[in-house]
């Protein structure tokens, strides 16, 4: 069995990544912070679609709890190790920097940069020792071409898009890939206090993407015929320029 580790699996586009996945073969292992009904939820889509799931709740800005649910996951599987890591959980915290609060900016960095840090550092090992993994980080747009509002979030995605192209140089030898993507809008909870109808006329393809366009795409950078795909950000935003 193959292991793939998505973080913020509960919800939008990280349910609909480990749906895909568990459709491609792999046992995946859905993380979320506190939202069980929600992860119980997308294993249960996990199991009606026939594949195999577990969950494994932590909070992705929290090294020690990180290490405590992946040493109880190794534990419990011995022989196994994860091979693709999708580095997905996120928040928004948006302000204009001028009235921006220590606790937002922190907030978002924490989860998306160190919780990167954290989650990837701790597989990588078994990745390294097994000379095979995928490392797929959701950065953004945002991340990319900055939006007013979101500082906190812009810093913390383009970081992310820096990291994963150093780490991808780090691993390549050891047949580790490691890539971000950007989505634009996607429809999930995350954007559904956005004004979509105004929103929409600024996207050449005149509509928001679907979780399951994104899920697409991370099943292909997952899969073996990426292998040659490394340090890349690759968009998904129904044309919008970056
Ligand atoms: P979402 O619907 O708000 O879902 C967020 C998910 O992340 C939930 O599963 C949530 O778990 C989990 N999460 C949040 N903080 C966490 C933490 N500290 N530890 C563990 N899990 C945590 O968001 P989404 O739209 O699917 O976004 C997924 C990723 O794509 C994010 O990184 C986001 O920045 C990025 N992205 C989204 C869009 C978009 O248009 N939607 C565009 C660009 C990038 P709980 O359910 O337990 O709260």
């Amino acid at each position: 069995m193959k292991y793939a580790l998505v973080t913020g699996a509960s919800r939008g586009l990280g349910r609909a990544v480990a749906l895909r996945l568990a459709k491609d073969g792999f046992a995946v292992i859905i993380n979320y912070q506190s939202n069980k009904e929600a992860a119980e939820e997308t294993l249960k889509l996990v199991q009606e679609a026939g594949g195999n799931g577990e969950l494994l709740p932590f909070d992705v800005a929290d090294s020690k709890a990180i290490e405590t649910a992946l040493e109880s996951w190794q534990s419990a599987h011995p022989e196994e190790y994860i091979s693709v890591l999708v580095n997905n959980a996120g928040i928004r915290k948006d302000n204009l920097m001028i009235f921006m609060q220590e606790t937002e900016w922190n907030n978002v960095v924490d989860t998306t940069l160190n919780g990167f840090f954290y989650i990837t550092r701790r597989l990588l090992k078994d990745m390294i020792t097994h000379r095979n993994g995928r490392i797929i980080n959701m950065s953004s747009l945002s991340g990319l071409k900055g939006l007013p509002g979101q500082t906190n979030y812009s810093a913390a995605k383009a970081a992310l898009i820096g990291a994963t192209k150093a780490l991808a140089q780090e691993v390549a030898a050891r047949k580790i890939t490691v890539n971000a993507i950007a989505p634009g809008f996607i429809s999930t909870d995350m954007t559904k206090e956005l004004n979509e109808a105004e929103l929409k006329k600024l996207i050449p393809m005149g509509r928001f993407g679907k979780p399951e366009e994104v899920a697409s795409l991370t099943s292909f950078l997952a899969s073996d015929e990426a292998a040659y795909i490394t340090g890349q950000v690759i968009s998904i935003n129904g044309g919008l320029y970056t």
